[in-house]
């Protein structure tokens, strides 16, 4: 069986490295809040181009303490409207909820899956306070439209860039396009730490020093609480085993690269459609493949044909966040084009645990696949 994810097997790479620095966190006897933490935060703000980078407990936590900071900086206030992608994967939603802030769900292109920047302008009214753009799959949303309206009605972003570490427009990565974007480290993420982890890169020295108090139950100085804050905080040992992660961040997304080009050049199957990149070709390089997301109207038998085949896939995502029973209230909404999505998605396995005889072996298998 060629497993969709490997995670024991991309984490062997590296496992030297990792568990050198793992003794060396249990050895020193600081576990929380020391300078692994403080390395970490720096090298990744560096990668992503960034002043800060926040640690935080996952990324959930990243998307709801930017918008719970935002509100104590007077900048949010309950009700205030959010625009988000209707096709998202549910934690975006999920931060908006958790605020008392209420999400607006705008479709997304068909082709990139990411937000349209067109419908977004259609959604805006007088309470439109944020728009929260979702990198999906690991290709930058319409950053270059997406920041003009924002500009032009006065609008704070936040990036949710989850899926897309690395990613790039116009040599400006994830997480340096908005005022503040959210990451997670779940470990299937592109940059996966050993357990939970996540991050908020901001250029705003201000948010950057509310997060801190946030994150550390709303104390940056211990036994002084200024505002009513949470325990989320990224530990030592996380920190350490990301930081090594971070180092080979770059050539992990060349191996998902040059299998996304191989699928792309070679996968030539009228039920399958395969993702496509709007602007241009050239954009590909940007894309950082944290999941290669085709669309078919057979996908049952599709996925069927493949695990007969040895190949697992799986459905980023089968319920969209509106028809969840989570929330009621939106189950009777329309939207086609995300429904649409749901329907016809399936991932096909990506990654450094795959060599290219599985990636040869999965073309010819797609091409082989009739109904
Ligand atoms: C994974 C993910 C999150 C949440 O990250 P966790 O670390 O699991 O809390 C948020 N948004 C998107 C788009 C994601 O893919």
């Amino acid at each position: 069986m060629i497993p969709f994810l490997d995670l024991k097997n991309i984490n062997q790479q590296y496992r030297n490295e990792l568990i050198m620095a793992c003794t060396r966190v249990i050895d020193s006897g600081w576990y929380i809040g020391g300078k692994e933490l403080e390395t970490f935060e720096q090298n990744f703000a560096r990668y992503c181009g960034t002043q800060f980078a926040i640690g935080v407990a996952n990324g959930l936590d990243a998307l709801i303490l930017t918008l719970r900071a935002w509100k104590e900086l007077g900048k949010l206030q309950d009700g205030d409207e959010i625009i988000v992608p209707a096709n998202t994967y549910i934690a975006s939603i999920l931060a908006i909820t958790a605020n008392n802030l209420t999400p607006i769900l705008v479709e997304p292109d068909l082709t990139t899956y990411n937000i349209d920047p067109i419908k977004i302008q259609q959604a805006i009214t007088p309470k439109t306070r944020v728009i929260l753009p979702v990198h999906l799959y690991g290709q930058l949303a319409d950053m270059p439209k997406i920041m003009e309206i924002a500009k032009q009605h006065n609008l704070l972003v936040l990036e949710d860039s989850a899926q897309s570490h690395g990613a790039q427009l116009q040599g400006k990565k994830a997480g340096n396009w908005g005022d503040a974007s959210g990451f997670s480290f779940y470990p299937g993420k592109n940059l996966g730490a050993l357990g939970d982890a996540g991050a908020v890169t901001t250029n705003d020295a201000e948010l950057a020093n509310m997060l801190k108090a946030l994150r550390n139950y709303g104390s940056h100085e211990k036994y002084k609480n200024l505002i009513p804050g949470v325990n989320s905080r990224l530990d030592e040992i996380q920190a350490a085993m990301l930081d090594i992660k971070l180092k080979y961040l770059d050539q992990e997304i060349t191996h998902r690269r040059q299998i996304a080009n191989l699928y792309l050049s070679k996968i030539r199957n009228s039920y399958i459609k395969l993702p496509l990149d709007k602007i241009n070709a050239s954009e590909y390089k940007q894309h950082v493949w944290h999941l290669f997301v085709v669309r078919t109207d057979q996908r049952e038998a599709l996925q069927k044909y493949l695990a007969d085949h040895g190949i697992q896939t799986l459905i980023h995502y089968p319920i969209p966040p509106h028809k969840q029973q989570a929330y009621k209230e939106m189950n009777s909404m329309s939207l086609p084009i995300s429904e649409q999505i749901h329907n016809e998605v399936l991932s096909l396995p990506i990654g450094s645990h795959l060599n290219f005889e599985d990636v040869n072996l999965i073309i010819q298998v797609c091409n082989e696949f009739k109904n």
